[in-house]
């Protein structure tokens, strides 16, 4: 049985000659997926880009404090989420449901969450003719963004802390051809956004106002000090490949997964940092955030990433790190020299916020709205 998904799906790749939209083969043909909860023992783990080590597995965990994962099948995951179709053909695999889709690929971690990109610890593999997903992503990436308010129940207060990246003698990623500095561009980023959010009766900070260093520890204890509900540090980008362009937003990952970077399960990430306690909020922050910025700007979806960068692990409540483009692609750098450009991504930043804060006020129990996955665009 054939089924047209009723419109284009495509999926925003980082490319090695420039930006490019690749679209994703549609329509898929429906398969029937049963649902129970397995564990995976089949090699195609170890097959998989990305080594996470399966319960069954004698050695990957060993000395690394790497907890075993469990693999669910997706067609469990489609039930239990609300994704009433199920579509697969080939490798693509796309669960839809009254609200939300979810697109995703075997053997990539590359997903889209209606239509942002997402990216998975593991990749989706096939294990005696079923596709399965590793349980961290199902509970730590599908879970919050599907029902974004039960993961922000326990968050409550309106106490935003930005963070503008580097700063004194710290100068950043740097373009010399078109004079741009990072900690300048991020300063005025953070200065637009805290204006913009101030309008929404936001209590907003700064960890840094002038052209100043600033360790990462003062960072975070800043935050902490502020009781910061919200953390977001402003970043640019560099890459040797003066082709990469884009925007990307980093959470922390959870414990047990690897970095975005990575196709290896390290002992580092075994670790369970501070900012593991805000794991659900994290993803919904930055998938919120990332969305406002690809939305803006119309720029390159470099998808939500995960990073141990120093102030996601420490920070003292829900954090994201967006990198807001590559001063080393040519394009981009002209585009970060143009104030209205710096506009949109400070709108994108506040939306982005505002949205995050406006789902935690309607989880809170005594408001008792419930949060359906539409979240509001703000004019600001
Ligand atoms: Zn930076």
């Amino acid at each position: 049985m054939q089924i047209a998904i009723s419109r284009a799906i495509q999926v925003h790749l980082s490319h090695a000659r420039g930006c490019r939209r690749i679209p994703l083969a549609a329509p898929f043909l429906l398969l029937a997926l049963s649902s129970c909860t397995m564990t995976d023992r089949s090699p195609a783990v170890a097959a998989s880009p990305v080594s996470v080590p399966s319960s069954s597995s004698s050695n990957p965990a060993r000395g690394s404090q790497v907890p075993p994962q469990t693999r669910v099948k997706i067609s469990e995951v489609a039930g239990r989420y609300g994704f009433s179709s199920s579509h697969v053909q080939g490798k693509q695999i796309a669960l839809s449901g009254q609200n939300n889709v979810l697109e995703m690929a075997g053997d990539s971690r590359r997903a889209l969450f209606n239509g942002v990109m997402v990216w998975l610890s593991a990749p989706p593999v096939r294990s005696w003719g079923r596709w399965t997903m590793i349980q961290s992503d199902v509970d730590k990436v599908i879970a919050p963004l599907v029902n974004p308010s039960q993961a922000l129940r326990t968050e409550g207060r309106r106490v935003v802390v930005l963070d503008a990246g580097h700063g004194g003698e710290d100068e950043g990623a740097a373009n010399a051809r078109y004079r741009i500095q990072e900690k300048h561009v991020t300063l005025t980023l953070a200065n637009a956004v805290r204006d913009l959010l101030l309008q929404h009766d936001v209590d907003v900070r700064l960890t840094r106002t002038t052209d100043r260093a600033m360790d990462l520890q003062d960072r975070c204890e800043y935050a902490a000090r502020a009781r910061a509900s919200v953390f977001v540090s402003i970043h640019l980008n560099a890459a040797t490949n003066q082709d990469s362009c884009g925007i990307e937003t980093h959470v922390l990952p959870p414990t047990g997964c690897p970095v975005t970077c990575s196709v290896k399960v390290t002992r580092d990430d075994g670790a369970t940092c501070p900012g593991n306690g805000h794991d659900g909020p994290n993803m919904v922050l930055g998938y919120l955030i990332q969305k406002q910025l690809v939305k803006e700007t119309d720029a390159e979806d470099r998808g939500v990433r995960r990073s141990r960068f120093y102030v996601l692990k420490n920070a003292p409540c829900p954090a994201a790190l967006v990198e807001c483009g590559f001063v080393s692609n040519r394009r981009e750098a002209q585009k970060l020299l143009n104030a209205e450009y710096n506009d949109r991504i400070a709108r994108a930043l506040a939306k982005g916020i505002m949205a995050y804060l406006d789902v935690v006020e309607r989880a809170q129990p005594t408001r008792s709205s419930a949060y359906h996955g539409g979240e509001h665009d703000h004019q600001t």
